[in-house]
């Protein structure tokens, strides 16, 4: 591993790591191997946008295609300054991964555009988000490509993203997911990650031997996953004890209030200024003390640089790829389990395909029964990966990585080349 790491990997190729290990691990014949791996379709596209302060500014849009055996191209967008196409790739690769590791009929996609969407006004956004649909119109298709939310993108964008489609294609609901549910959106989709985050968390305790009831938490990022997973673990009698936004931190030892905290950062848009809290450096939420520790900010974030300092239980992922390969090699070696982004995060696609298909038949679901299929998909795909990690005694991601790869695999074969 020292050997790999005299050179800092790039997103994609941590996760290709990954993969490579898991595909070698089950026997895959080395030219499947590559076709696996490496993506079907990278779209790049310019994206002029007028300020409202008459300043013409360029953007650069990304949509990656990975693999679309199992059905089609699924994956979010995503509005961040550091977005680029290594890091698409990355995000695209482990969707392919995710959907087939929860065994829904998707592929892998993702899209990003390097803008700062907190800068930008409501007209400003829209309008780039238009631009955006438009340009990468050719690729998407409601059995082609559907996109969804992601980090700094929200229902919101999804109705702007179908009513853009609309105009050339008609009336296309199933063309994205996360949208609101006046506009074709499921019920429970917004929570869906977070609960998901919650259902795998109940399980791992149970085989971890953690009780859930007054474990403490530490919980990077309070966004859409954050946020969900610390109200249904709060509800179901954990003590979230610390969480970290991109503006700061706060801890309570004796728990914090998270409903109360949930409506402060709805209204001030973030966590800071919370009254019942002592401030957190937001570097340190991942020292704090706890049995439970969910990073759901952004990638890259656990590195070999703090690590160590790491004291936690278990680390379940809310993010897609928090933790680089070096970091989770040390985790295993201190004997700290990870759950895995691939099946921990698994819920809000999970909900994406229940809301996909609502919108084909045109016939929607009470928000129970989203949650019902919701826990039996997630708790199937739990059970698949625990049972291949003890029977391969190999880490969860590991194990993960073989389930998904192993169903791809089967799909590529049947489909001919
Ligand atoms: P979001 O934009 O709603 O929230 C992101 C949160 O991270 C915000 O609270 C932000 O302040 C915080 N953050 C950003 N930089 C930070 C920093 N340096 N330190 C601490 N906090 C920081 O995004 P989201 O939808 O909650 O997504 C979070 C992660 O979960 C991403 O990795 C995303 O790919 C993944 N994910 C999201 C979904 C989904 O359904 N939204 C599904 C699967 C995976």
């Amino acid at each position: 591993m020292a050997e790999t790491y005299r050179r800092k990997m790039t997103a994609y190729e941590e996760v290709n790591w990954q993969y490579n290990k898991a595909a070698d691990l089950i026997g895959i014949p080395e030219q499947y191997k590559s076709i696996m791996r490496n993506c079907y379709r990278e779209l790049k596209v310019q994206l002029p946008v007028r300020r409202d302060n008459g300043k013409l500014e360029e953007y650069f849009g990304f949509r990656v295609q990975h693999n679309g055996a199992r059905g089609p191209y699924k994956g979010g967008i995503r509005y961040h300054p550091s977005v680029n196409l290594d890091e698409v790739r990355a995000l695209a690769s482990l969707m392919t991964w995710k959907t087939a590791l929860v065994d829904i009929p998707f592929g892998g996609a993702k899209g990003g555009v390097n803008c700062e969407p907190h800068t930008m006004s409501e007209n400003e956004l829209q309008y780039l988000t238009r631009t955006f649909t438009r340009k990468i119109d050719m690729a998407l298709g409601v059995y082609r490509d559907i996109p969804a939310p992601d980090v700094n993108t929200d229902a919101r964008v999804m109705a702007w993203i179908m009513d853009e489609y609309g105009r050339k294609n008609g009336y296309t609901p199933a063309i994205v997911t996360g949208k609101p549910i006046a506009l074709g959106g499921s019920k429970g989709r917004q929570s869906a990650t977070g609960l998901g985050v919650f259902y795998i968390a109940q399980r791992a305790c149970r085989d971890y031997k953690l009780p859930l009831a007054g474990a403490r938490v530490a919980i990077q990022g309070f966004g859409n996953v954050g946020s969900f997973a610390a109200e249904f673990l709060h509800q179901g009698g954990a003590k979230v004890i610390a969480v970290a936004d991109a503006d700061g931190g706060l801890i309570n030892k004796d728990g914090l209030d998270i409903p109360k905290l949930i409506q402060h950062a709805k209204e001030k848009k973030s966590i800071l200024g919370f009254k019942e809290a002592d401030i957190l450096p937001k570097e340190q939420i991942f020292s704090v003390p706890c049995e439970i520790l969910i990073p759901a900010a952004l990638n890259g974030v656990i590195t070999e640089q703090n690590v160590e300092a790491i004291q936690a239980k278990l680390i379940i992922e809310g993010a897609n790829n928090p933790i680089n390969p070096h970091a989770d090699h040390i985790l295993k070696e201190k004997g700290i389990p990870v759950v895995p982004d691939i099946l921990a995060n698994a819920g809000g696609v999970t909900v994406s395909y229940f809301e996909w298909t609502q919108n084909l038949q045109q016939f929607y679901w009470e928000e129970k029964e989203v949650q019902q299929k919701l826990e039996a998909k997630m708790d199937r795909a739990y059970t698949e990966v625990w049972e291949m990690a003890s029977k391969h005694k190999v880490p969860l991601r590991m194990a993960a990585f073989m389930v998904a790869i192993k169903r791809v695999y089967e799909a590529v074969q049947l489909r001919g080349v």
